[in-house]
């Protein structure tokens, strides 16, 4: 089932999420359906908060569904190590159509449940390593134009505005 994605202005965007502590056949299936809405979108990742869950939670699969082995799921990751700093543009299905660069770390070490309560850790990097710390981000309340400057910020501001007022940006301004 595909579920629908908040957008900016959401306040469950701007939530810390609540750590899992039952990983259970409903969690599992609304697991699923974040995948579905991920490929559905063109993403490459989604967040629990995203779809309007405030738990510590995030799936990502940086090959669109080509490769079973990137079908990963994250639940109450921990980012244990970065290394190194590069800049990269990154959009969010949150923000659809805003793009722009973001300096992150290059290669990171994550530490999280699998969907059997199990921990595993796994080095990324390149875009993999960018998809994890954004979906991180988005699971301690976090978004993207965070990183910007206030000017910058100010001018997402206004085109994320004038999007409202068209009726092309379904959520609530506050
Ligand atoms: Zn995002």
């Amino acid at each position: 089932m595909k579920l629908h994605i908040v957008k900016y202005g959401d306040p469950v965007l701007q939530r810390a999420g609540d750590e899992i502590t039952n990983i259970d056949g409903e969690l599992v299936g609304f697991i699923d359906n974040m995948f579905e809405t991920m490929y559905e979108a063109h993403g490459v990742g989604l967040a629990a908060p995203q779809v309007a869950l405030s738990k510590k939670l995030f799936v990502m699969d940086v090959s669109s569904g080509k490769e079973k082995k990137e079908r990963i799921t994250c639940i109450n990751p921990q980012i244990v190590e970065t290394k190194g700093k590069v800049i990269s543009e990154e959009g969010c299905l949150s923000f659809p159509g805003i793009y722009f660069e973001v300096e992150r770390p290059e290669v990171i070490t994550v530490s999280a449940l699998d969907l059997h309560g199990r921990e595993f850790t796994f080095e990324a990097s390149g875009l993999a390593a960018r998809c994890v710390l954004h979906e991180n981000d988005h699971i301690n309340g976090k978004v993207f134009i965070e990183y910007l400057s206030p000017l910058k910020r100010e001018l997402v501001g206004k085109k994320i505005r004038k999007r409202i007022k068209a009726g092309d940006w379904d959520t609530e301004w506050d």
